[in-house]
């Protein structure tokens, strides 16, 4: 595959949460934005500075670093890579010594109750493995509204759930479907609650199936 057809890496969040809302933006090519994605675009703001190196001590900090994986087919930007000096580290152009590659993601809002962060910290993660040809053992999370950093292991559940959630994209977006709306209570957070009607659509199958069940009733 041409990794120019690579899907994005931030989708893998949209994915985590809802497989509709996903394809509503990476097939149909709708995007609506709410407070919350807004709040999120300031902070990638603040964070989005190319080419820029920072240097604290022994962390070096670079910002919106590109990235790819040629193994998962996916491709995007992170908002912060920091490299830690560490004799176990890899070599860094143009910088002497040895580097610890350790990605940070910035939320606007504060901890999910679901692992859609953790998912696109940790495929962040096995780019910047593919591209430096290392181990990355952790990363972190950083929430405006607690303005606190949450650490992230990359164990194995969490690449297999990359894994598995790429996968799953590839799969809808070669078969070109969007999934039907179910009304949940995350809904009522999505940026695409109004597009995407889940109360009138969960409303519409329930009265198919009615019917279905009535047509195949009279058929008996
Ligand atoms: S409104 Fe609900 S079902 Fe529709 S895209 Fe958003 S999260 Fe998914």
């Amino acid at each position: 595959m041409d990794p120019d057809d690579y899907l994005m890496l931030s989708g893998i969040q949209h994915f985590a949460f809802c497989r509709r809302q996903w394809a509503l933006i990476h097939i149909e090519q709708v995007w609506k934005e709410n407070v919350l994605t807004f709040g999120g675009r300031q902070m990638h703001r603040n964070a989005d500075d190319p080419f820029f190196t920072e240097s604290r001590g022994d962390v070096l900090i670079s910002r919106s670093v590109p990235l790819v994986s040629h193994a998962l087919k996916i491709y995007g930007v992170a908002d912060v890579v920091e490299y830690h000096r560490s004799d176990e580290g890899v070599m860094i152009p143009g910088r002497e010594g040895r580097w610890t590659v350790v990605p940070v993601e910035y939320k606007a809002g504060r901890k999910k109750p679901d692992d859609r962060d953790e998912v696109q910290l940790c495929a962040q993660a096995i780019c910047l493995e593919e591209m430096y040809r290392t181990r990355i053992e952790r990363g972190y999370l950083y929430y405006g509204k607690t303005r606190r950093r949450v650490e992230v292991f990359f164990d194995d559940e969490l690449r297999n759930r990359v894994a598995e959630l790429v996968a799953g994209m590839y799969a809808l977006y070669d078969a070109g479907i969007t999934p039907p709306a179910v009304l949940l209570p995350h809904c009522k957070n999505c940026s695409l609650i109004e597009l995407c009607m889940p109360a009138v659509s969960s409303r519409r199958r329930s009265v198919d199936r009615y019917l279905t069940a009535c047509v195949g009733r009279d058929d008996a």
